[in-house]
């Protein structure tokens, strides 16, 4: 229905057949009327006797702000309404005329000849009463980062390795997105696994990559940090796959706004992301807010969400996340990892505290400057960021891209050998695969990223050292951990 729907409105808008569009979302046609209304402004009167039902028996409140995704309200000229009529019939999908547009400034329903509702538009659009929100900082949030000393004694980084491959925030998602058709179009350049997906645009050379991030253990511990590094990890991962960041959409998942810590949570973190935004010229062009999460009596994690979506100017550039048999790999930037707020303190040293490192918004642009270069000048072949389990876990998910060992030798740089290893920075880590490493490295210097050669791809174990610390597992291994816990997990639901 929705795809009918997608390409029944494409081709409207192509023939120049309608006056206007507007998808029904939340609120369903109490916002949608009423939004095309203003746009106008003209009043519009709908008969919602005559809007096709789910259910029998709904009141007009219900069918004026029931929501249904499969729909959407169109505004034709009533010379033009056969040919939409025509146009909805040969993709199968239902239409009906359900009101017209009036003089005036009101948004009217009937039920037949009776009059259910009569408002002025602008009640509902520009003078809709506003939240006065109470941004309470949370004492909580003051809180020093995590004192390593305090920490348990560091474990075997090769098990621990092992363990972090298999949690589910960082194991294979392959079971869940390979139930969907990857290929649809014949577009894709780079699947879903990779940093980013990658579509190639019809007609062009150009790409499009498209990511989406966002943690809410990280922003619950610091919602402006949080809010800067969502938005900066999705257009970090775009720029792994050679795509300039051109914009942003985000979802706002929260808990009650009207109480608590909530507010304050949701005005920072969105600060934040403005930020990043700002420093990463990356406009937020749509979005959507999802407000009154709570459970068991508490707001869920504040979550904002963010999708990127970048430009490639041509496909053939486009790069993914497996190295290739004796490449070199290149280690861009070198923030020092911390435990607080990382997959390793939250699965095994015993839950999130502290507070997460910040971020310099200037290095990441410049970061993602290098990325974007290397892969459209052809000097790198595969790059993949550090995220959840640190640069170890992003050295491990590499060679299981490319089906090929790595070795890799780390500086220190966090005052123990496993955050180094597992921690996770505020700013990028990019582990980038490469033919010409002294290319890489001059175009590094050039932007003022710092760059290491750290090692190479090849033989069948992952080898990760800092100083003395090693973790290490055959290849096979660390697949197998990888990939049997979402298979486990949608095996038991
Ligand atoms: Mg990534």
């Amino acid at each position: 229905m929705e795809k009918r729907l997608i390409e029944t409105s494409l081709e409207l808008v192509r023939d120049d057949v309608l006056v206007g569009l507007q998808d029904l979302g939340a609120a369903g046609l109490a916002s949608s009327a009423s939004e095309m209304a203003s746009r106008g402004p003209v009043g519009v009167k709908l008969d919602l006797a005559k809007v096709p039902l789910r259910e029998d028996d709904m009141e007009a409140f219900e069918i004026m702000i029931s929501e249904s995704q499969e729909r959407m309200l169109a505004c034709v000229e009533p010379s033009r309404l056969a040919e939409v009529q025509a146009l909805c019939a040969r993709w199968e999908l239902e239409c009906s005329v359900i009101g017209e547009v009036v003089e005036g400034d009101h948004l009217i329903c009937t039920m037949g000849d009776t009059v259910v509702g009569d408002i002025p538009v602008a009640a509902l659009v520009d003078d809709c009463p506003r939240y006065t929100l109470d941004p309470q900082r949370p004492a909580r949030l003051d809180t020093e980062p995590v004192d390593v000393a305090s920490l348990p004694a560091m474990g075997d980084a090769s098990k621990l390795l092992e363990q972090l491959l298999a949690l589910p925030n960082i194991a294979s998602k392959a079971a869940i997105f390979q139930q969907y058709d990857q290929i649809v179009g014949g577009g894709t350049v780079i699947r879903p696994g990779a940093d980013a997906g990658v579509i190639r645009l019809p007609g062009s050379k150009r790409a499009v990559a498209a990511a989406l991030d966002g943690s809410g253990r990280r922003t619950w511990l610091d919602p402006r940090r949080g809010g800067r590094q969502a938005v900066a990890e999705a257009a970090r991962n775009v720029a792994c796959t050679g795509g300039r960041p051109l914009a942003i959409t985000n979802c706002l998942n929260f808990g009650n706004p009207e109480k608590g810590e909530t507010p304050y949570m949701f005005v920072e973190s969105v600060e934040g992301m403005a930020e990043a935004c700002e420093a990463l010229q990356a406009p937020v062009v749509s979005g959507n807010v999802s407000l009154y999460n709570e459970h068991s009596g508490g707001p869920i994690p504040p979550s904002p969400i963010v999708g990127c979506v970048g430009l490639i100017e041509d496909a053939g550039k486009s790069i993914g996340a497996a190295p290739r048999n004796g490449a070199s790999i290149v280690l861009l930037g070198d923030a020092a990892p911390a435990v607080d707020g990382s997959e390793y303190q939250a699965e095994l040293l015993g839950g999130v505290a502290g507070r997460i490192p910040d971020i310099d918004l200037a290095a990441e642009a410049r970061l993602i400057d290098v990325l974007v270069e290397a892969a459209a000048a052809g000097i790198s072949h595969a790059a993949h960021d550090a995220a959840e389990g640190g640069i170890a876990v992003a050295a491990a998910e590499m060679a299981i891209a490319g089906k090929v060992g790595i070795g890799i030798e780390l500086p220190p740089l966090a005052e123990r050998d496993d955050i180094t290893l597992f921690g996770e920075a505020g700013n990028g880590h990019v582990l980038v695969a490469t033919d010409d490493a002294d290319a890489l490295l001059a175009l590094a210097a050039k932007h003022d990223v710092p760059a290491l050669l750290v090692g190479t791809a090849g033989g069948d174990a992952i080898r990760v050292a800092v100083g003395p610390t090693v973790a290490e597992l055959p290849l096979a291994a660390a697949v197998a951990s990888w990939s049997a816990t979402m298979p486990a997990l949608i095996g038991a639901a």
